[in-house]
C-alpha cells in the first residue's frame, strides 16, 4: 500500500496483563519522543530499492552505532491498540544497551542511563529516516519511545532474533541488552528473510527460567499447563523496569552473559544426547 495509512482495525485489549512483554512496552512509563526529522518525505516517493543502497544504508547505520538491521512486513496484529502506521514494510533497528546500565541497575542513575540509550537510539532512527527521504524514500520513524507498535515480536519477525521468556528480544549480537526502534517504509522489495533461526529459544527458555525467579515483583508468573507448553504471563502494573532501573531480567539471562552460538552448540549437543537415549530406550 502505497502511502496509504496500514488499514489494520486493532481491537481493543486490556493490555496491562500481556503474554509478550517487552523491555519497552513494560509500563507504559515511555517519554513522549519529539519528531526530530529534518527533512520532509518526498511528494513522489520511490518504491523500489537497489540492492547497493541497501548495503549503504546499512553501512551507515553501522556507523552511527546500530548493531543490527531487519525487514520486514508489520502485521496487524503487532500495531498498539488504537494505532496506525503510515507505511506497510519495516526496517527493524537495534543498538546496544551499555553495560553500565546493567550494572548500577536497580536505581536512578541506571534509570537515567537506561532514558538516554532511548534518546539516543531515537536520534538515530530519525538521522536514518532523513537519510531514506533524502534518496527518494517516504518513511515513518518509530522512536523506542513510541508505543506505536511491539517492538520486540516486530524484531523477531524481521529475524533479528527470539523473544524469551522474559519477553525481551534475544539477539546473536547482544543477548537481551538492546534498545529497538523501526522505520516504516513504502518500499517493496526490501531484503526480507523468511526463516526463523532463532526459533530455537523459545525451546531453551522452557528449562530455563531464571528471568522468572530473578524478578523482585513477581512481574512474571509462568503458568503450567498439562498438554501445552507453558506460558508467561507479564503484569506490567508490577514492572519496576522503568520506573527504578530494574534490569534483573536482562543480567540474570545467560545470553547476556555467553556467546548465542556457545549456548546454542551446547544446547544442540544436549538435546542429541537425549535424542539418542531416548532411541536407546525404546
Ligand atoms: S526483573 Fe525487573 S525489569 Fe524484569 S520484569 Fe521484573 S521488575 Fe520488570
Ligand atoms: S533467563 Fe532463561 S528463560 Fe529467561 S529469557 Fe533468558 S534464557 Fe530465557
Amino acid at each position: 500500500m502505497e502511502n496509504g495509512k496500514c488499514g489494520c482495525e486493532a481491537e481493543t485489549v486490556d493490555e496491562s496483563i500481556e503474554n509478550v512483554p517487552e523491555e519497552n512496552n513494560k509500563c507504559g512509563c515511555g517519554a513522549e519522543s519529539i519528531d526530530e526529522s529534518h527533512i520532509v518525505n518526498p511528494s513522489k516517493p520511490k518504491i523500489i530499492v537497489e540492492e547497493d543502497y541497501i548495503e549503504k544504508f546499512e553501512n551507515y547505520a553501522h556507523s552511527i552505532g546500530i548493531k543490527s538491521i531487519g525487514y520486514t512486513q508489520v502485521p496487524c496484529e503487532l500495531i498498539n491498540t488504537g494505532n496506525s502506521i503510515m507505511y506497510p514494510n519495516a526496517i527493524v533497528l537495534t543498538m546496544e544497551m551499555d553495560k553500565k546500565i546493567i550494572d548500577t541497575a536497580p536505581g536512578q542513575e541506571s534509570q537515567k542511563l537506561n532514558d538516554s540509550a532511548y534518546e539516543e537510539l531515537g536520534k538515530k532512527t530519525y538521522m536514518l529516516s532523513d537519510y531514506l527521504r533524502e534518496n527518494g524514500f517516504a518513511t515513518q520513524a518509530a522512536h523506542p519511545y513510541d508505543s506505536l507498535v511491539k517492538f520486540s515480536p516486530l524484531a523477531q519477525k524481521a529475524s533479528l532474533g527470539g523473544i524469551g521468556k522474559s519477553g525481551l528480544l534475544i539477539t546473536p549480537e547482544l543477548g537481551p541488552r538492546q534498545k529497538i526502534s523501526a522505520i516504516f517504509v513504502n518500499i517493496e522489495n526490501l531484503p526480507i528473510k523468511k526463516d526463523d533461526e532463532h526459533s530455537w529459544i523459545e525451546d531453551y527458555c522452557d528449562k530455563c527460567g531464571k528471568c522468572i525467579q530473578a524478578c523482585p515483583e513477581k512481574a512474571m508468573i509462568e503458568k503450567k499447563y498439562p498438554n501445552k507448553p507453558n506460558e508467561t504471563e507479564f503484569n506490567a502494573k508490577l514492572c519496576i523496569g522503568c520506573s527504578d532501573g530494574c534490569t534483573y531480567c536482562i543480567e540474570e539471562c545467560l545470553f547476556d552473559q555467553k556467546e548465542y552460538t556457545h549456548i546454542k552448540n551446547r544446547f544442540d549437543k544436549m538435546n542429541a544426547k537425549l535424542m539418542e537415549q531416548n532411541l536407546k530406550n525404546q
